[in-house]
């Protein structure tokens, strides 16, 4: 088997990760991998169930029963659950309230670091989380790690329009026992509150070239 390679972003929510990756993906040709999406979609799922997403045994019986279905649209990453797209219903309220505690479950992360690990299979990636560069893909040598000043962070939510309750999910994103969000062994942070997207796409850029990625030809 091929290893590709990969582009690890961490950092909290809100600071621009997702952002740089998708760019990233379009100028380098890499596949894009939103690793929250996956988060999002087994506690969806959960919510769907009924199950309450503080109950952890619940939690994991429901996720042993579960379909997850992870593969890529043009350079995006996809996921389905139980056949199901939850499309927009991924960053409703509901689930950003909930998302936390179904992610600090360690069976719940086990089963899609697997899946995000996975995706080296298809060709090379940029994917963005919380312990990319710490757990999913520690080897890598291409890391960064996002991060804003808390008010800018939640204004950049709230001009979307979503209802995200931004400090209490890095508390408990940083906080939890298994792969709590840190800066990664070898990561360099990359600080976007002054700056746009135009610039903070340079500024990561600069970064990569400096770890060693070698930029394809334009
Ligand atoms: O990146 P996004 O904000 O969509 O992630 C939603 C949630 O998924 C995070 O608040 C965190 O609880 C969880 N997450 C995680 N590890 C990742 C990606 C996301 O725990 N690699």
């Amino acid at each position: 088997m091929i290893l590709h390679r990969a582009i690890a972003i961490d950092g909290p929510a809100a600071s621009g990760k997702s952002t740089l990756a998708r760019i990233l993906a379009q100028r380098l040709g890499l596949i894009m991998v939103n690793s929250g999406a996956m988060y999002r979609a087994v506690t969806w799922r959960i919510l769907q169930l009924g199950i309450d997403p503080a109950d952890r045994a619940a939690v994991v019986d429901a996720l042993r029963g579960m379909e997850i279905q992870c593969g890529v649209e043009g350079l995006d990453s996809t996921v389905r659950i139980d056949g199901i797209d939850p499309g927009d219903a991924l960053r409703g309220e509901e689930v950003n309230s909930a998302v936390s505690a179904v992610a600090a479950v360690p069976e719940v992360r086990e089963c899609l670091v697997s899946l995000q690990r996975d995706y080296l299979k298809l060709g090379d990636v940029v994917m963005e989380g919380r312990d990319i560069g710490s757990v999913v893909f520690p080897e890598t040598p291409f890391k960064i790690y996002m991060d804003a000043d808390p008010g800018v962070r939640e204004a950049r939510r709230e001009v979307v329009g979503e209802v995200d309750s931004v400090a209490a999910r890095d508390k408990a994103d940083s906080g939890r026992a298994t792969a709590p969000l840190k800066v990664a062994d070898g990561a360099a942070i990359l600080d976007t509150s002054g700056h746009s997207i135009e610039s903070g796409v340079e500024a990561a850029l600069e970064i990569l070239a400096g770890q060693g990625f070698v930029m394809p030809a334009r």
